[in-house]
């Protein structure tokens, strides 16, 4: 009796067991489904492409995404080869990627083109792939690439278009970020590459205040919605050079977001302007100012004058004496080294602000700025001397020269600064009627009337 008790107590034990085995197996059962149920949710609904093919590459299992990138339907395609979708001269490709991948020598992706079908147009697309553990499957996963590798390529056009304008350019955000910039702005700042300039500022770059100045700049931009442009020195390389410089405001949807810039080199240009500007005033001969720079820089000083009138300024003219007989006698060459040595005597005398010009053939013309009659005359003086002290050795000959000089003193009042050149070829005309190799003043008001008539020998 006991034992029997004792054997319906140990079945009960056993059936609460298993009962218990059972419960936890449907759970693991449940959680089983649950899982695939999920698994199967995120094939079907992937954006991917996954695709499972044979070692004959036919295809037994994709979902929709992979139907899509292959332009047909999903109930279309099981069963059909995957080479059948391939573009003709990507076939080989894929199938030595198929072949390489299965035989575990090659993991990893290819990219090919997928033929066009009714439903789109061609497309290039990225395979990633890996065997099964047999070696018998191909597991695929495809992506299309067509929207990235045509952005990439408008990357590309737009950095070439960028790098190979022969101006700097860049883009700032808000706070003078640099957001892009091309490949001569990195080169002219000695940057390897345009990559390590991009979130950085002008102070990563420049001195302190000159970027403290762009900083202004941009900001000024950004405020007045103007472009401004101006022109400007920068050291590039232990050299300074000139740039031209441009910048914007850069607006979207009515908002300033940043600035946009344009600085092209222009050293060469300035360089130019200024060789030509020194050609225009010059006179090629002797080197000094031709007669229309002297008459500009005669007004400016005049001009000046009628601002400040405390420093009187004087105006000489020379005219070499007899030259013509120099020509005559030993030639025309003879005549321009006689005018080119003149020439070298008249400027070794001049101070700094002091100009001297050709106005004439063998006539030239002095400007002595805040000078006085005295030092006018003393300065004509030194040069009639040096002058009639100088000789010529010309072949077998040796030449003497002289000059006759006029003064004139340049007023205030006078209408036209050559009113004053006038006077003073008056005082040279005077010079020359009354023997040559003298100085004459100017038949002006005082204090001039004081060297009316001033002898050669002073
Ligand atoms: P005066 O003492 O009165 O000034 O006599 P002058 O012979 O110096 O004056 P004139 O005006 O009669 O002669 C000036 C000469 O200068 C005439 C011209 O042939 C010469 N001449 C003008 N330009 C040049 C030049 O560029 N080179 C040379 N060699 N001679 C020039
Ligand atoms: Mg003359
Ligand atoms: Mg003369």
């Amino acid at each position: 009796m006991l034992s029997e008790m004792t054997e319906t107590c140990a079945l009960q034990q056993r059936q609460i067991e298993l009962e218990m085995q059972l419960a936890a197996l449907r759970h693991a059962y449940d959680d089983a489904q649950a899982l695939l149920r999920k698994h199967a949710d995120i094939y079907n609904s992937a954006p991917v492409g996954y695709f499972t093919l044979n070692s004959f590459s036919v295809i037994f299992k994709l979902n929709p995404a992979g139907a899509n990138l292959l332009g047909v339907k999903l109930s279309q395609c099981e069963h059909r080869r995957f080479d059948e979708f391939v573009k003709p001269e990507c076939i080989p490709l894929f199938r030595k990627f198929r072949a390489e991948v299965l035989g575990g020598t090659r993991k990893g992706c290819c990219e090919l083109i997928l033929k066009a079908s009714d439903r789109r147009a061609e497309l290039l697309v990225r395979i990633e792939a890996a065997p099964d553990e047999n070696g018998r499957e191909l597991h695929m996963v495809v992506i299309d690439i067509s929207a990235e590798k045509a952005l990439h390529a408008r990357e590309q056009y737009q950095r070439a278009l960028l790098d190979n304008c022969p101006f700097l350019i860049w883009l700032k955000d808000e706070q003078g970020r640099f957001l892009a910039v091309n490949a001569p702005f990195a080169q002219t700042f000695g940057c390897a590459s345009v990559d390590t300039i991009i979130g950085k500022t002008d102070y990563a770059l420049t001195s302190p205040e000159l970027a403290e100045a762009y900083r202004a700049d941009d900001f000024a931009v950004m405020a007045s919605g103007e472009k401004r442009s101006f022109e400007e020195q920068i050291e590039v390389n232990g050299e300074l050079r000139w740039f031209e410089t441009c910048k914007s405001p850069v607006v979207v949807d009515d908002r300033t977001i940043g600035t946009v810039g344009f600085s092209r080199d222009i050293t060469e240009r300035r360089r130019t302007e200024t060789e030509l500007r020194s050609l225009a005033a010059t006179d090629s001969l002797t080197q000094l100012a031709n007669r229309r720079h002297f008459l500009a820089r005669l007004e400016d000083t005049h001009a000046g004058l009628q601002r400040d009138a405390d420093h009187p300024v004087a105006v000489l003219m020379f005219d070499l004496d007899h030259f013509k007989s120099i020509n005559d006698s030993l030639g025309h060459a003879a005549g321009d080294a006689v005018l080119r040595l003149f020439s070298s005597l008249l400027r070794d005398e001049l101070r700094a602000g002091d100009l001297a010009g050709r106005i004439g053939g063998e006539e030239f013309a002095v400007l002595l700025t805040r000078s006085n009659p005295d030092a006018a005359a003393a300065f004509a003086e030194r040069i009639r001397r040096k002058v009639a002290e100088t000789s010529i050795l010309m072949g077998q000959r040796r030449i003497a020269i002289t000059v006759s000089i006029g003064i004139a003193l340049l007023l205030a009042d006078d209408s036209t600064a050559e009113q004053a050149l006038g006077r003073a070829d008056d005082a040279l005309y005077r010079a020359k009627a009354e023997g040559r190799n003298r100085i004459a003043l100017a038949d002006t008001p005082a204090p001039q009337q004081l060297f009316r008539g001033t002898q050669a020998a002073m």
